[in-house]
């Protein structure tokens, strides 16, 4: 799997501008960079046509892409339009291309996971903000890079840099990486490679942002008070706390409990005894203290993911390990018909728990205070833009140019 990212624009070309002096080639580029890193860890190849603010000819690009034989060709930008209420991402697909297949099926894929996964509505233009452009003798595509390229071959708009509220998420480094996630997905859905969640790593997210979470979803006192011993222990282990903590939130309903297992049992994950006979309160173990059953919790994935225990583990552990595929499941995904019967429960966790934990990193408050002043600034410096833009086309208008 190949993929050749193009951002757009670059060295004097800047693209689209948007308000305090920023240009559309610098979003391209740093959407662009977020997003490699992300491909490369999904095990897809990449290749940049430019990783720095450099000239580069349309020619060049699609010669670049060629000569390297991608697979897919990916060209980033941002709009501009003399509406500014015009806002949303679209993707350009080639003319040749039916919606099944290639280019436009890619489109398709890159418009509906962004608009999932960044919560923002595509701009309407085309088939739900996928479209194509025809050149004027109608035999080729309009996009040089797209009629050019040998692949199939999409140029993304990503928002509109005339649009206020778009022109501020598009320097954002957090919409960006969420657009970098986005892509990613759809790259991936193109590609059919599976989704999966790793189960071993540094956290990413703080305890306060999962705590920030948490309450957000009602949680009971005794789930929040329990995420720094969740953080504390996971970065010990090396298992990410952020993948138990969600699992601990759809076993214990955060915290409420409720089902089979209670509260005082400390039992955070829905464990069961070495020799459980049925489904009773009994049949799952009990820790002597909240610690004790996180720390029971880590074992147990330690003995899925192939990650050394801490202290001495649990009775179950030991039935885990005597499992022929113990130490092999690497990712949330596998934890489906394993950890319960269910095939779905992993995935479960990864889409109604671990992502939306994922997408709660808020900045600190600082940074927010500045980029609200900023935007402030940037906001009038926009109603300036807007009117001078009224006046020269009003000029134009009543001339016979
Ligand atoms: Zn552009």
């Amino acid at each position: 799997m190949r993929v050749c990212l193009d951002p757009g624009h670059g060295g004097r070309d800047m693209g689209a501008s948007a308000v305090g002096d920023r240009y559309e080639k610098e979003s391209n580029l740093r959407c662009a960079l977020l997003l490699r890193t992300r491909l490369e860890e999904m095990g897809v190849a990449v290749l940049l046509t430019r990783s720095d603010d450099r000239d580069l000819g349309l020619a060049e690009r699609a010669e670049l892409a060629n000569s390297w034989l991608a697979d897919v060709f990916i060209s980033l930008h941002a709009d501009w339009a003399p509406n500014s209420a015009a806002q949303g991402h679209h993707a350009i697909h080639s003319v040749f291309s039916s919606p099944a297949q290639g280019s436009n099926r890619l489109a398709r894929f890159l418009v509906d996971y962004l608009t999932e996964m960044t919560g923002r509505d595509p701009w309407p233009r085309g088939d739900r903000g996928v479209w194509s452009r025809w050149n004027s003798v109608g035999d080729a595509d309009y996009y040089g890079v797209i009629r050019m390229t040998q692949m199939p071959a999409v140029i993304l708009e990503r928002g509109f840099l005339s649009n206020a509220e778009d022109a501020d998420l598009l320097f954002d480094d957090s919409f960006l990486q969420m657009q970098a996630e986005a892509i990613t997905a759809a790259v991936s859905a193109y590609f059919g490679i599976p989704k999966v969640t790793p189960i071993v790593g540094q956290p990413e997210l703080s305890a306060a942002e999962a705590v920030r979470w948490a309450r957000g979803n009602g949680a009971h006192e005794r789930f929040t008070d329990v995420a720094d011993e969740y953080w504390l222990l996971g970065t010990r282990i090396g298992i990410r706390p952020e993948i138990a903590y969600a699992q601990s939130a759809r076993e214990t309903g955060f915290g409420h409990y409720g089902g089979i297992v209670r509260p005082e049992q400390n039992n955070w994950a829905g464990i069961k005894t070495a020799d459980p006979t049925g489904d009773r309160p009994e049949d799952h173990q009990s820790f002597d203290t909240p610690g004790e059953g996180i720390r029971a919790h880590y074992n147990h994935l330690a003995a899925y993911a192939g990650v050394e225990p801490l202290g001495e583990p649990h009775p179950r552990y030991h039935l885990v390990m005597s499992l022929p595929w113990a130490g092999m499941i690497g990712h949330v995904e596998e934890m489906g018909g394993r950890w319960t019967p269910d095939p779905d429960y992993g995935r479960d966790i990864v889409r109604r728990y671990i992502q939306p934990l994922m997408a709660t990193a808020v900045p600190d408050d600082d940074d927010d205070m500045v980029s609200r002043e900023t935007y402030e600034a940037c906001r009038k410096r926009v109603e300036e833009l807007q009117e001078r833009f009224r006046t020269i086309r009003e000029i134009a208008e009543d001339s016979d140019w």
